[in-house]
């Protein structure tokens, strides 16, 4: 599917829940695509990107944004604490602050580099064990503390178990972010960006609906 075609199934999405039309940030999940399809998206004028890894992404975008002007990187994937200094270099937001050793750290870092890329709290909306995020009883704290500690919250991200409705989990970290006066909403993928839009969210990540299927090898 092409990138326009996104772009119209994400108007379309906005307009059906009555929202403005371009309040959704479509960030483009690169990960693992070969380099030539991301220069091709990139010459379309797309911006925003994703990546779930520090070092895939160090050793690809430093060069691109030789290439072309005012491009945004976002970390979507989990981040370990000796990796925070090479991602606050790297990106431009982090959507995957999932624990308070890591939020201490970026903390810590922005005091000394004297800047912090904006930053997501991830919520593990569906309590799996296998995957990141406070639990939904522990998000209000957890937003708390990262607020005492200066980092820039924008927002809250979720990725909902596989198989499940997706539309429960984006109402609850909605619910979750209203009530703690947070905006963003870091929720919805290829499969149901449209339904995460209904629900509110402010930046959807997509890749293989925009790049095609990944291959890893
Ligand atoms: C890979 C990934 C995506 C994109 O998934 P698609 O199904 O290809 O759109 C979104 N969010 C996260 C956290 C990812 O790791």
């Amino acid at each position: 599917m092409s990138l326009d075609d996104i772009k119209q199934r994400i108007e379309k999405a906005e307009k059906d829940a009555g929202r403005e039309i371009g309040s959704t940030h479509l960030i483009a999940v690169s990960k693992v695509q070969p380099n030539a399809r991301v220069e091709a998206v990139l010459q379309e004028g797309h911006r925003l990107y994703g990546e779930n890894r520090v070092q895939e992404a160090a050793g690809k975008w430093p060069d691109f944004r030789e290439q072309f002007d005012g491009i945004q990187v976002h970390l979507i994937g989990p981040l370990q604490t000796n990796k925070a200094r090479q991602a606050m270099e790297l990106f431009e937001a982090i959507h995957s602050v999932d624990r308070p050793k890591l939020a201490k750290t970026l903390a810590r870092l922005a005091q000394e580099i004297g800047t912090c890329p904006d930053v997501f709290l991830q919520v593990n909306t569906g309590e799996e064990d296998q995957k990141a995020g406070v639990m939904p009883a522990d998000a209000d704290a957890f937003v708390q503390e990262c607020r005492d500690l200066d980092l820039p919250v924008q927002g809250l991200m979720c990725i909902p178990p596989v198989d499940e409705e997706p539309s429960l989990h984006f109402a609850l970290l909605a619910k979750i972010a209203k009530r703690n006066g947070l905006t963003g909403l870091s929720m919805g993928m290829s499969g149901d960006f449209e339904r995460a839009i209904a629900l509110g969210a402010t930046h959807i990540r997509v890749g293989s609906a925009i790049f095609g299927e990944r291959t890893y090898s």
